[in-house]
């Protein structure tokens, strides 16, 4: 196999370094040797979540978590805002939970704003949100902090937020905003091989979900909570990616957090920019443009699969757009440990093939 350094959104570029890490000798999960792992790792966590709230270490990928959140903390019903494919995807958790649940959704390239979630709120049928922070398909980013402060006017809403492809990239203060449950995967802007996701969840979170009568099993968040008092995790975890955050965690802490989002930032900017110098135009609606993908409109109806055949034979790859968005939008990623000379080179690369 060929090596092509990722610019899609998930699974990212994973240093040399990290994938080391997840190589060394296995140890018990059980023994103390596993504790000590798990308690080196979870302060560090803590500074990326900006919590103080127990963060939960769960052998799946993110969407095992998605589905945990509204399974764990629904008694009456969901409301779930939907701006793209990932919005939806919780949505359809709900359903398949056999749980009620109802869309707010706005059209896809939107961002959800706070008077549409106060305005379902008020009515008083909901007890759980659930907010994509950083949609992947659209590349918009929604104004979570915004949002939060008409969630915390409702005492008994657990306010459920999908951070896997930005926390890492952009700052998300868990605690600040009132999250109740805030959790991601691994393999995106925290730039870990896939196959573990991480949620902080709330004490608020932890008593409603005592109310919560079918949690399920594998997700069942009380008994996270009772393994994680000893600092262990319910069933086997995946140690080799347990070792590799521990590394990947001090690698962030080294560069600074506000330095890593400021990174996220610029490459950002460089993206949107190339995309409009070069006759595109941005899928995102102005001002809630993300952090970590740009979703650029094919306005110049170029080739998607075409681009991304003659930047494979230069060792790079892209995403076209998502499900129904394929050829009429195209997303360059640019989180987790790329930096900005990956991303010129990208671009002159990109330029050279297309002849723009
Ligand atoms: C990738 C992604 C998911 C799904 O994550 P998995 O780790 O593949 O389960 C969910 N939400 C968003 C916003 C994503 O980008």
């Amino acid at each position: 196999m060929k090596y092509k350094k990722l610019f899609i959104p998930g699974p990212t570029e994973v240093s040399k370094e990290v994938r080391e890490a997840m190589g060394v000798f296995m140890i018990g999960h059980r023994a103390p040797e596993f504790s000590e792992l798990y308690k080196e790792v979870h302060p560090k966590l803590q500074k990326l979540f900006y919590t103080n709230n127990p963060i939960f270490l769960s052998t799946s990928s993110g969407s095992g978590l998605m589905e945990a959140a509204v399974r764990n903390l629904t008694n009456k019903r969901v409301l779930s805002c939907i701006i793209g494919a990932f919005g939806k995807r919780w949505y359809q958790m709900a359903l398949a939970n056999g749980l009620e649940a109802d869309p707010l959704e706005v059209e896809w390239g939107q961002a959800i704003k706070p008077e549409m979630v106060e305005e379902k709120l008020k009515t008083g049928k909901y007890d759980v949100i659930t907010v994509t922070h950083n949609e992947t398909s659209t590349g918009v980013m929604n104004p979570v902090g915004e949002i939060a402060e008409v969630v915390k006017k409702y005492d008994d809403v657990m306010f459920c937020v999908d951070a896997v492809s930005s926390l890492g990239g952009v700052k998300i203060p868990a605690d600040e905003w009132g999250i109740d449950v805030l959790l991601t995967s691994t393999q995106k802007a925290i730039a870990l091989p896939p196959g573990l996701a991480l949620a902080s969840v709330s004490e608020r979170a932890l008593k409603r979900a005592e109310t919560v009568k079918n949690r399920g099993f594998y997700f069942d968040f009380l008994n996270f909570k009772k393994y994680f008092d000893k600092f262990q995790t319910p069933t086997t975890p995946t140690i080799p990616h347990i070792y590799a955050l521990n590394v990947q965690l001090d690698r962030m802490l080294e560069e600074g957090l506000e330095n890593r989002f400021k990174r996220h930032e610029e490459m950002a900017k460089r993206v949107r920019s190339w995309a409009k110098e070069k006759g595109f135009e941005l899928f995102a609606e102005e001002g809630y443009e993300s952090n970590t993908v740009t979703t650029i409109k094919n306005t110049r109806g170029i080739n998607v699969s075409d681009l991304n055949k003659a930047l494979a034979e230069r060792g790079k790859t892209i995403s076209n757009g998502y499900g129904n968005l394929k050829e009429k939008t195209f997303r360059i990623a640019h989180m987790g440990d790329l930096t900005m000379d990956d991303i010129n080179e990208l671009l002159a690369d990109i330029e050279e093939i297309l002849g723009i």
